[in-house]
């Protein structure tokens, strides 16, 4: 076992189009502002956990493009090791993002492009790196059986393992049983117990069935209520981090999860690491955008008391 962090997932250029509504089919209409940034969960996990002092390598596919540039430029500005495979055939991912100018409500379509065609036989090439890392990363944006062949290796290596059922797609059962840990936001642990989290109570409950699938620990991202932790010796309701107005709270998710993997990469204890990722988070939201309003470790150290 190693000191850094290896994250699997994927990278999507993310385009987001402010207008006053959506255009409805054939139509054209005229927007009233554009923006182009890096995205992707995994990506934006590997730049927070990276800002928050970690060594990380982010293992993926690009394509060999304009967006696959945007995707190196990212990392060679946040300092995270690139673990790229670079496609002649097929795109790098991106998302087109509607924006509504006066509600900021907003539409989505993701195409993961190159990175939506990770399989086992990718997870394999990375294998050294997963098994000299401290702590895995991964999620569900790429297909599972890649995460689930990476869980699966970092186990047998005794590294950490962090998994962040996101979005809330189906993935096999053993997964759990791979899982140190498991970070979903409400939505997706409401999906996987089959009833919604209302009150911290439910989040006990399924927080619970997660532990009794075969999770080491179930760590509950709860918005602006911040974090159930909840493993068979502690059940503790972290809150969340307030350090001024939030602006913005996409990606809140992602800066958790780099936060934590990053904290728990120093060895921090798992209750520390929790704290550390709510002010991870709680600076995040302060800020407008996803990997750029990720803070550094010393802005996460001044917010800790
Ligand atoms: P997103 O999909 O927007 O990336 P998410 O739904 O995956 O986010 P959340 O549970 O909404 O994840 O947020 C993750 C963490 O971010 C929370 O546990 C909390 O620590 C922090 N956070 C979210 N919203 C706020 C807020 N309004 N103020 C302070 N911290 C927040």
């Amino acid at each position: 076992m190693g000191a850094g962090i290896s994250i699997l997932g994927i990278f999507v250029a993310d385009t987001a189009y402010l207008a006053p509504r959506m255009p409805a089919v054939g139509e054209t209409i005229t927007g009233s502002g554009f923006s182009v940034g890096p995205g992707g969960k995994g990506s934006n996990q590997a730049v927070a956990a990276a800002r928050a002092g970690a060594q990380v390598s982010f293992i993926s596919k690009i394509g060999r493009d304009t967006f696959g540039d945007l995707a190196l430029k990212t990392y060679s500005e946040a300092g995270v090791t690139p673990r790229l495979v670079i496609m002649d055939d097929q795109p790098t991912g991106a998302a087109f993002i509607y924006v509504n100018d006066s509600t900021g409500d907003n539409a989505i379509i993701v195409y993961a492009g190159a990175a939506g065609t990770i399989g086992i036989d990718d997870v394999e090439a990375a294998r050294q790196t997963i098994e000299q890392s401290a702590v895995f990363v991964t999620q569900l944006e790429q297909p599972a059986a890649a995460a689930y062949r990476a869980l699966d290796i970092a186990r047998r290596a005794g590294v950490v393992t962090i998994f962040n059922p996101a979005p809330a797609e189906a993935f096999p059962d053993e997964i759990y049983g791979l899982c140190d840990y498991i970070i979903p936001n409400e939505t997706e642990a409401a999906a996987l117990v089959g009833f919604p989290l209302n009150t911290l109570e439910d989040a006990k409950r399924a927080g619970d069935l997660l532990l009794s699938r075969g999770v080491g620990a179930a760590v509950i991202t709860l918005g602006a209520r911040g974090v159930l932790f909840h493993s068979a010796a502690a059940s503790v309701h972290v809150p969340a981090v307030t350090v001024g107005p939030v602006i913005d709270t996409t990606g809140a998710g992602d800066a958790f999860v780099g936060g934590f993997a990053s904290a728990l990469g120093r060895r921090m204890d798992p209750l520390g690491a929790v704290r550390f990722g709510c002010a991870t988070a709680g600076i995040a939201v302060t800020r407008r955008g996803t990997a750029p309003a990720m803070p550094t470790l010393a802005e996460i150290e001044a917010v800790i008391v």
